[in-house]
């Protein structure tokens, strides 16, 4: 019919823009390969450790790097993560059904929201937020974990199987355990507040997985690096997790409706898993906290059933409207949650 919008077409300049992605996207990955077998990972890890606010003299071979390591590690997270991401939603899903078209032609005020965030992410300005809104807390958490791994290291308290690929595997049990319940007690007061951004998303974008309160930053690490402390996994080995863990995570935020099958019952929690944790019902949103099956199954948060229909988000609060107003609403939130939390006790 003429004057309709033929939805999912894709004119000659998308088609010249996303060969010239792709392109870009072969050169980057091209370079990050050189870099990374020339660093044997470590610029990944270095990375990732600046990520979580520490300082690790035991790392003291990579602070030289450290600069450099952050800017490769947000290349290598788009070029190995984010990019294969969305080109194979977009194989799967097409166009219009993806997060290429919802972030670049859909653009809701929750895609741009995603967008915004990964945005000041990539551009490093992110951090400056979470320090600010943590009144320094980031810091000084970033001080204390990377204190406690230091002395697991220097007193050589750490795990030693003598087996790499078992050391390896129980450092993933241990960091995905960590990972459950800092996600699972984010679902609880007094840190509901800070997470619940992340589930004001009413539509998803590979770039969801990036929605958080900056205030968050101050309590991961807390949860999430005794891994690094207990077990003696390598540097590479590490940053190779740490990829394959990145993928996946932008993974569940797309919006592939994969359920696995039996893989997705019994070993990774699937896209459609993460997205019935997205669902708008808050009972949903209680089930499949985890990366592995097992945590959720044992701890009984485990929820096999498809989304029962397409609406995700918060029904009881108002988002997307003005980031900075919900930003400085869900601090305020947390520290009254937080107070209450502390002289109820
Ligand atoms: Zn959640
Ligand atoms: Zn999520």
């Amino acid at each position: 019919m003429i004057g309709q919008q033929p939805s999912g077409q894709i004119g000659p300049l998308a088609i010249a823009l996303i060969a010239g992605g792709i392109l870009a996207w072969a050169a980057v990955l091209a370079i990050l390969l050189v870099v990374l077998l020339w660093a044997d990972g470590r610029v990944v890890l270095a990375g990732w450790i600046d990520g979580c606010q520490l300082n690790l003299p035991y790392y003291g071979r990579l602070s030289g790097e450290a600069a450099i390591a952050k800017f490769i590690d947000k290349l290598a997270m788009l070029a190995f993560a984010i990019v294969p991401v969305l080109m194979l939603e977009t194989a799967v899903c097409g166009y219009r059904g993806g997060s290429l078209w919802r972030l670049t032609q859909g653009r809701s005020p929750s895609a741009i929201h995603d967008l915004i965030v990964y945005a000041l992410n990539f551009a490093g300005l992110w951090k400056y937020l979470s320090i600010l809104l943590s009144f320094g807390a980031v810091l000084a958490v970033g001080l204390v974990a990377g204190g406690i791994i230091q002395a697991f290291v220097q007193f050589d308290l750490r795990i030693r199987t003598g087996s790499l690929i078992l050391d390896t595997a129980l450092g993933f049990l241990l960091f995905t355990f960590c990972d459950y319940w800092n996600h699972r007690l984010q679902h609880r007061q007094p840190l509901w507040p800070l997470h619940r951004v992340h589930h004001a998303a009413d539509e998803m974008t590979v770039l969801t997985l990036w929605r958080a309160h900056p205030t968050i930053s101050a309590v991961e690490p807390l949860f999430k690096l005794w891994p690094l402390a207990v077990f003696d996994v390598p540097a590479e080995t590490v940053a190779v997790i740490a990829m394959m863990t990145v993928t996946y995570v932008h993974l569940i935020h797309s919006n592939l409706r994969w359920d696995w099958g039996w893989f997705g019952r019994w070993v990774l929690i699937p896209p459609i898993g993460h997205r019935l944790h997205h669902h708008i019902d808050p009972e949903n949103q209680s089930k499949n906290l985890g990366i592995p099956v097992i945590w959720d199954r044992l701890f009984g948060t485990w929820d096999g059933r498809h989304p029962p229909d397409d609406r995700l988000g918060i029904s009881d609060m108002p988002y997307n409207r003005s980031m900075p107003r919900e930003i400085w609403r869900d601090l305020v939130d947390f520290l009254r949650e937080s107070w209450r939390f502390v002289t109820r006790q």
